[in-house]
This record gives structure tokens, sequence and C-alpha cells, in this order.
């Protein structure tokens, strides 16, 4: 095995480690919340959460074609409405896309760090940020019901050019 094929193989090994822990927590997250985590939805968090980047609707629905024929684009739409809604995944909303949670089960703002030249896209949980914004003068009086924090640039690979 050449040196390559051997560190390609742990990162791989990372990467499915990597998965397999963020659906056993997914599952355990259904299970306590009683929430019906059926196949449709838990094929769409696997592929959500198996990428690295924000994936859209449409590389969702193109995915799913070879595991389950086509499906209907809304069914799809409402299985991602569904793992939205609960926790399971966020939208990005400057990509229209969706990035896997890696706090679920914990209420809590975040922030998205995503690098302009590889896509690779990391949260940043936390409420800080938010309780400095509202606290902030322009903010007296405002009363906020959705904050977005996305913020676009290399990633550290990419800014030196190992990507
Ligand atoms: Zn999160
Ligand atoms: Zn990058």
């Amino acid at each position: 095995m050449t040196r390559s094929s051997r560190l390609h193989s742990a990162v791989a090994g990372d990467q499915a480690a990597r998965l397999a822990h963020k659906l056993a927590r997914a599952d355990a997250l259904a299970a306590e919340r009683g929430l019906a985590l059926t196949t449709l939805r838990r094929q769409v968090y696997t592929l959500i959460a198996e990428s690295e980047r924000p994936v859209g609707a449409y590389d969702l629905l193109a995915a799913l074609e070879p595991q389950r024929g086509r499906v209907p684009p809304t069914t799809v739409y409402r299985a991602i409405e569904f793992l939205v809604e609960h926790g399971f995944v966020h939208r990005i909303e400057s990509k229209n896309a969706f990035f896997a949670c890696c706090q679920m089960g914990e209420p809590h703002q975040s922030q998205f760090l995503m690098c302009d030249a590889c896509g690779e896209t990391v949260e940043i949980p936390g409420d800080r940020l938010a309780a400095q914004l509202s606290r902030s003068a322009p903010a007296q009086g405002f009363e906020v019901h959705h904050q977005v924090v996305e913020l676009s640039g290399l990633c550290a690979a990419c800014k030196h050019g190992h990507a």
C-alpha cells in the first residue's frame, strides 16, 4: 500500500466513524423525543451528514434516486423540513442548502465558517454572539426572530494551498 492510499483510507475511516457517531446520535435523539425517523428521513439525514459541505435539495433528490428510485420532490422537501425543525440539520441560507448539526438535541445559536474554495463548512455552536448582538444599543426594543451568521473565506488548508 502506498503512503498516499494509506493516508486516504485513514481519512475515509475517520469520516466513516464521524458519520456512524452522528447517525447513532440522531437515532438516540429521535428515540428520546418520540420522533419518527422514517427510512426516507434517515436516508436524507445520512446524505447530509456524510457531506463536509452544505447539500442542496436537488443534490439530495439526485443522490436518493439510486437508493429509492424517483422520489417526489415535495416528499423530500418535507423530510428536510422535518430534519431542520427538530434540529438534526441546519439550513445554510446563503447557499440554500443543508448541513448536519454538530450539537443535536441542545438548543443553540450557530455560526458557520464556509470555505469559498473547497466548500468545507464548520459549525461553531454558541449563544454568546447572539447575546452580544441583542444587548447592543441598536437592538434595544428589537425582537429577533431569526439569526443567520455565515462567514465565508478560506479554510486553513486552502489558504496554505494544501486542499
Ligand atoms: Zn447545530
Ligand atoms: Zn477550503
